[in-house]
């Protein structure tokens, strides 16, 4: 069986981009193997004519199960259910927090064999193969099935949304008996980290901060610095720093964050590891202020500033209004 499942998150109305991204691609990979690319989506508020909307993105049947909206276990729960019982060759996901979740838990469910952080995908002999980097993105490794279904999970934002055309998808309702594990948890809330006031992707001058910068209220250095250069600058961060709670999500960059490519990007007490590197390597000018001759980002920045950022940051934030009130 050559078709293949994508799971749609929906959200207020609308689908998630990650999750359309998958669906064009399953849409292209099925044609590769002579199959279809059909979509599921769970929840209580996903409306039939929405759901019909898939059609666009390549889906040729919606199986719509009413159910609880965003969690992962009962996804896992209709996924396997629509998998056994119609016979699919593979479940590919967009990525993401829940898909990992939810495909990592459909692989165990169906004991299915699973690749993640998948950059693409291809088909050979009727089969698809998964590509992932492996060694710190230095090399790929391909990935084939021998489980009777594959289970793909791509990285964030991996696929292009390609709206194929203006046919609608055909909208079955499934019912589905979710396992009583499944339904213990309960969404009280939902809320997105949007970070209103951090737009990295559109900024010219983009001020990053790291580890280096030794607390949240070390951004504030950073804050200064890009209302020096004035509109059109933002700050960003790296991972390490989100995840410490310094930082917004939204201003993350990287391969699990968001991609720039600004004309100026300045990094303070940054590592530069590869995780970061891909999210920022396209800015047309690379800055860097690091402590440690040796850190890894002065391998790819055009200029390297060895030293304190909490004695440069500030000079450079002088300097800067200095120059502007020539
Ligand atoms: C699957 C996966 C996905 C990931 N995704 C991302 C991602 O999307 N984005 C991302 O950024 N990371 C990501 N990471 C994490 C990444 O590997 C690094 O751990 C992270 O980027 C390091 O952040 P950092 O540079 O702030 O911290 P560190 O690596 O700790 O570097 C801090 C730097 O600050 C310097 N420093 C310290 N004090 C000063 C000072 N006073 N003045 C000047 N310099 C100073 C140090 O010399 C050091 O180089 C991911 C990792 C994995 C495994």
């Amino acid at each position: 069986m050559t078709d293949i499942l994508v799971y749609a998150l929906h959200y207020e109305d609308a689908f998630n981009h990650n999750s359309l991204g998958a669906l064009c691609e399953a849409a292209k990979l099925a044609k590769t193997v002579g199959g279809e690319a059909h979509a599921i989506v769970v929840g209580d508020s996903a409306r039939a004519e929405l759901c019909a909307e898939l059609g666009r993105y390549g889906a040729t049947t919606v199986y719509r199960v009413a159910g609880p909206e965003g969690l992962a276990q009962p996804v896992v729960d209709a996924m396997a259910q629509v998998i056994r019982d119609r016979g699919f060759g593979y479940a590919l996901f967009g990525g993401g927090l829940l898909g990992f979740e939810i495909g990592a838990g459909l692989a165990a469910r169906l004991g299915a064999g699973v690749a993640m952080e998948v950059t693409a995908v291809h088909a050979d002999s009727g089969k698809l193969v998964a590509e992932r980097p492996i060694l710190g993105d230095s090399a790929i490794s391909e990935i084939s099935y021998r489980s009777d279904v594959g289970i793909v999970i791509a990285r964030l934002n991996a696929f292009e949304v390609t709206p194929a055309g203006s046919s609608t998808a055909r909208v079955e309702d499934v019912e589905v008996e979710f396992s009583p594990f499944s339904t213990r948890a309960r969404m009280i809330r939902r809320g997105e980290q949007r970070g209103e006031a951090v737009d990295i992707e559109g900024a010219d001058v983009v001020i990053a901060g790291g580890r280096g910068l030794g607390n949240a209220e070390g951004f504030e250095l950073c804050e200064q610095l890009a209302r020096a250069f004035g509109p059109g600058s933002a700050v960003a961060a790296t991972r390490a720093v989100v995840d410490a709670g310094w930082y917004p999500y939204a201003g993350q960059i990287g391969q699990t964050g968001k991609t720039v490519s600004p004309k100026l990007y300045l990094a303070a007490g940054v590592s530069g590891a590869i995780q970061h590197k891909v999210g920022m390597q396209g800015s047309e000018n690379i800055v860097a202020i690091n402590k440690d001759a040796n850190a890894p980002i002065f391998e790819f920045c055009d200029l390297g500033i060895v030293g304190d950022l909490n004695k440069i940051l500030p000079r450079l934030t002088a300097a800067i209004s200095a120059k502007k009130d020539e």
